[in-house]
């Protein structure tokens, strides 16, 4: 009892497309845990923070029951079970709270090549297959659509195929599933992406200010995705120009060179990647001993 009070869970999708970057996340953000395929619990060794490793589908409801305080899961994922615990006249008791910028999809309807779609009503008296019932259902009803949702737990793409269905409603992400089975995309339902969600049950002031510090750490990760360092020696003369050059970049140190008057050392923080056209730019408008470095942590 004690344990479940005083240690944050983390509900993490098991084996899957998030793995991977749900836990390399957590741990760019500090967290030490020793990874195991086959358990269902990861302990944190140097943070009070462990990891549920679970069916992703399980996810929202194991925030929801307060199981764990926080979850890492699709948006796809999270807004069908807000939309079916509503249908079934109860509440997801669950915030969305931040992005992760990965594991992005689209949920969106497919036709076959074959078959005409001239929008929404086109699917008036269709058959349309789905993992996604709440979700479809939702949108059909939004477009005052009469049509027949049939669920499928996998392998939706093959259904137009097999008679089973005249369209389905699937996530896409490159498209390429789609086109192997000779179908494409007609509507987009659902822009999805990796969040992260909390409970709503109330954590206490120790577990949220720590949840709060693991958002700040989130965010600062992830705000330096594409950030670079860049150092230089530029011509005193050279300086707007040279800052106009800089991309993303805040206001840049400028250090004077021991026993150069002439000459400024340069250093800034560039929120986007520095590509060799850039240097090469620098380089012609006076700069040398041009250097990029990664960022791997920022702090605002
Ligand atoms: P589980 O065994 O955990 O239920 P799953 O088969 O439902 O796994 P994955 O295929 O691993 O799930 O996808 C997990 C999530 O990855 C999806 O819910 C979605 O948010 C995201 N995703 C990103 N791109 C795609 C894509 N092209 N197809 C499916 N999911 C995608
Ligand atoms: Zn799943």
């Amino acid at each position: 009892m004690e344990y479940s009070e005083q240690r944050i869970k983390i509900a993490v999708q098991k084996s899957g497309r998030l793995t991977d970057h749900s836990i390399d996340l957590l741990e760019r953000c500090g967290l030490k845990v020793t990874r195991s395929k086959d358990k269902l619990i990861c302990y944190g060794e140097n943070m009070p923070i462990d990891l549920l490793l679970v069916r992703d589908d399980d996810i929202p409801g194991l925030v929801s029951d307060d199981v764990c305080d926080l979850g890492i899961v699709g948006l796809n994922v999270v807004e069908e079970k807000r939309l079916k615990l509503e249908q079934e006249g109860s509440k997801g008791m669950f915030k969305h709270i931040f992005e992760l910028e990965f594991g992005q999809c689209r949920l969106s309807i497919a036709a076959p090549e074959n078959v005409q779609y001239d929008g929404p009503d086109s699917l008036e008296n269709t058959i349309i297959a789905t993992s996604y019932v709440s979700l479809l259902t939702d949108y059909l009803t939004k477009n005052s659509i009469t049509a027949e949702v049939v669920f499928l737990s996998g392998a939706v793409e093959i259904a137009p195929k097999l008679g089973r269905a005249d369209f389905i409603c699937d996530l896409v992400s490159s498209g390429n599933t789609l086109r192997a089975n000779a179908l494409r995309e007609v509507a987009v339902l659902l822009e999805s992406e990796a969040v992260v969600i909390q409970t709503l049950a109330p954590l206490g002031d120790e577990k949220q200010a720590l949840v709060d510090k693991i958002i700040q750490r989130l965010d600062g990760v992830l705000k330096v995705h594409d950030s670079k360092y860049i150092m230089l020696h530029a011509p005193r003369s050279a300086l707007p120009q040279i800052r106009a050059l800089l991309p993303g970049s805040e206001v840049p140190t400028v250090m004077p060179l021991e026993g150069n008057d002439d000459k400024v050392a340069i250093h800034a923080v560039c929120r986007e990647n520095v590509f060799w056209e850039t240097l090469e730019n620098l380089k012609a408008a006076g700069a040398s001993s041009l250097l990029v470095l990664p960022v791997e942590k920022m702090l605002a």
